[in-house]
């Protein structure tokens, strides 16, 4: 199978942009166990794993406006900060691991000079202590939060790493688990791969028109030798 991850021509691709949340860590199952644990500390009706999975990408904010439509500005904080202190302190929370094959991709990507960076919902604090968990840090020339951006699909966090890294959109790609990923590149004028093990099934993600959907990193590293291979 070839996936034209390439640029056309001459134009060789600089930078590649990662979710991080379902797309290189295994993260979703604390995402919904500390989404349920907000709607029980804010008195909220619980919703089921379905919607919470469903929202994950989101911004938290406009997540939880997607999960109780109307809700107001006190709740949404109160909902909000029970969530952060959740996922980020809670020992009984499901570990977060990495998905296999990611130092393996990072690496090839970084010996081929291959600037990388990050956009994601999660908040700065919640970023640098998964960077800093990871060991990941050093990998990424700019990394962009939920808290410091619009939510996606809104295309300001992915153009902001575009421009701190100092690379045009056609030679970039956006490598994300959700249909917000996609929408933000498309909106942004990137093209994406959408990756099939984190939240959203293979056809909600084909809506998006991604370059290719892949079922895991693996796939996404051997996608890219194929590719080099052929030019
Ligand atoms: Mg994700």
């Amino acid at each position: 199978m070839s996936i034209p991850l390439l640029p056309p021509g001459d134009a060789d691709l600089r930078l590649i942009v990662f979710d991080w949340d379902g797309t290189l860590m295994d993260s979703p199952r604390r995402i919904v166990h500390c989404l349920q644990r907000a709607a029980v500390a804010t008195g909220a009706p619980e919703r089921d794993e379905a919607s919470l999975r469903n929202i994950i990408g989101l911004g938290v904010q406009a997540a939880v406006q997607e999960l109780y439509p109307g809700a107001d500005e006190a709740f949404v904080h109160q909902f909000t900060a029970a969530y952060r202190a959740c996922y980020l302190e809670a020992e009984d929370a499901p570990e977060t691991p990495l998905f296999a094959g990611v130092p393996e991709l990072l690496n090839w990507l970084d010996a081929r000079e291959v600037l990388l960076g990050v956009a994601t919902s999660k908040s700065r604090r919640g970023l640098d202590q998964a960077l800093e968990a990871t060991g990941l840090a050093g990998y990424f020339v700019a990394t962009a939060t939920g808290d410091e951006h619009p939510s996606k699909p809104n295309p300001a966090m992915l153009r902001c790493v575009m421009e701190r890294a100092g690379v045009k959109p056609g030679r970039t790609r956006m490598v994300g688990d959700s249909v917000y990923d996609l929408e933000m590149a498309r909106h942004a004028g990137v093209p994406a791969v959408g990756i099939t093990h984190g939240v959203h099934p293979p056809q909600r993600l084909q809506g998006a028109k991604p370059l290719a959907l892949l079922p895991n990193l693996a796939a996404l590293l051997e996608a890219f030798r194929q590719a080099e291979r052929t030019t």
